[in-house]
């Protein structure tokens, strides 16, 4: 618990992803002095064969290191076994195939790239005024959606990231159709939003989704978030996670959803 709250970080990065610098039993330690209730590992998973990185996670190492964790660590704290996988339409049937012969806690799927091109690069933005660039992240992002193949849609409004260095402050109305589209069909599937707050850590004063977007997707009938920091280190695991809690009870949402074996349950804050 964090201040007499249910806690949970489910965005977390080991040395099971290729970016990640630490192990799975540093993170689990940082968690329980936190206090946190649930971390939720979500390790990338990449697909692209031009990828450098698409080779990288190991799958039976992952789930031995979670293995252990638990045997360790479980009585203090729940241990889930999550993946990030970077979504591309042109790949979706590799990512169906992989997903009956690999099981986790929960799936995320999350854009990083938009036709090969990465989202946060100045090569993205550079070809493209600022409607486009974020209308045609929002329509990858809608694929994914549509795709049913995931459980948590990860950091929406992830083009932030290098969009206000290029176009300046970010006005979710302008995109309130695509936002619509993209919310009415979680809201018919029960696919979770998760609030990342790592937007906060990259100066762009946001959480991955905005708080106007949050508002949105609640006003669609939307209840189901979960919430995670994106730590890549100890030190950021549960990063504003109270931000990203008030947020939702701003839009009259009071639990978060955790995962076991692909099995949602709505967690109440309190
Ligand atoms: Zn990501």
């Amino acid at each position: 618990m964090i201040e007499r709250h249910y806690a949970v970080d489910y965005q977390v990065h080991s040395v099971r992803s290729h970016d990640g610098k630490f192990t799975i039993d540093q993170m689990c330690q940082r968690a329980i002095a936190l206090g946190l209730d649930e971390i939720g590992f979500t390790e990338h998973k990449d697909f692209d064969p031009d990828d450098p990185v698409v080779e990288y996670f190991d799958y039976q190492a992952y789930m031995h290191d979670v293995t252990l964790a638990r045997m360790q660590y479980g009585s203090k704290l729940k241990v889930r076994a999550g993946i990030e996988i970077d979504y591309q339409v042109w790949f979706e049937d590799k990512i169906g195939k992989y997903l009956e012969t690999h099981k986790f806690d929960f799936v995320m799927g999350c854009v990083h790239y938009v036709n090969k091109i990465k989202v946060m690069s100045p090569e993205y933005n550079r070809n493209r005024n600022a409607r486009l660039a974020y209308s045609d992240y929002f329509h990858a992002v809608r694929d994914s959606v549509l795709s049913g193949l995931f459980d948590v849609l990860g950091h929406m409004e992830y083009a932030n990231r290098a969009g206000v260095a290029a176009w300046g402050k970010y006005d979710s109305h302008a995109h309130h159709n695509d936002l619509v589209t993209i919310f009415d069909r979680m809201v018919e599937e029960d696919m979770v939003l998760e609030i990342n707050t790592a937007g906060l850590f990259h100066g762009i004063g946001a959480t991955y989704p905005c708080d106007k977007t949050l508002e949105l997707y609640a006003s669609r009938g939307g209840t189901r978030i979960s919430i995670g920091s994106d730590a890549h280190h100890p030190d950021q695991l549960g990063g504003h996670y109270l931000v990203a809690l008030e947020m939702a009870k701003a839009v009259g949402i009071n639990s978060v959803v955790t995962w076991d074996k692909r099995h949602p349950t709505v967690t109440p804050f309190h």
